[in-house]
């Protein structure tokens, strides 16, 4: 499918953080410093025509691979977190799993009306992170010019939770 390194770092673990799921970790990509740098580029790259004010990270391997594609692109960097992290005034969007729902906060001042923001995480499952940090963008007053995933786990379609936006993956399972 792929000739990038990152992919073949990526390993499978069964039955974390339950069992049935299959989970992807991705820290040997963290670990190398090729795999690492390649998977920043490939965000960059893609992130650098559409020209982005700022860059959302969502928690906490979006801060990971976030960061350092805001550094490159001469951007800022703004986290999306858990609930209860944030140390200012915030704003909440919950969103539904499974069983039950959870929730995001950024801070209010965190993004400015009419900023172009890049959103970024390690993975997109069902998209229900993804979608609900959109959610807390757009209510700052900024438009989500995009999402950059290292991982999209197609089967789980997360692309229908967030219809109509622009979304790079680099590798596709
Ligand atoms: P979603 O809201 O269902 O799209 O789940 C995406 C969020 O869950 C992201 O923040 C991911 O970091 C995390 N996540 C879900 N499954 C995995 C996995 O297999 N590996 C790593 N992170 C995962």
């Amino acid at each position: 499918m792929t000739d990038l390194l990152a992919a073949r770092l990526i390993r499978d673990i069964p039955d974390f953080p339950k069992p049935g799921i299959l989970f992807k970790d991705i820290t040997p990509v963290l670990a190398n410093y090729a795999a690492f740098q390649e998977v920043i580029d490939h965000c960059v790259g893609w992130a650098s025509g559409k020209a982005p004010d700022v860059i959302v990270g969502i928690e906490s391997r979006g801060f990971v691979f976030g960061a350092p594609v805001a550094l490159a692109l001469g951007l800022g960097f703004v986290p999306v977190r858990k609930i209860g992290k944030l140390p200012h005034d915030t704003i909440r969007e919950e969103y539904a799993l499974e069983y039950g729902t959870n929730a995001v906060e950024v801070h209010r001042d965190a993004i400015q009306l009419g900023q172009r923001v890049l959103i970024v995480d390690d993975l997109l499952a069902t998209g229900g992170t993804a979608a609900a940090a959109a959610r807390l963008v757009e209510t700052l007053g900024g438009t989500v010019i995009g999402f950059s995933f290292l991982i999209e786990l197609e089967f789980l379609q997360g692309r229908a939770a967030l219809d109509g936006y622009e979304i790079q993956a680099l590798l596709k399972y």
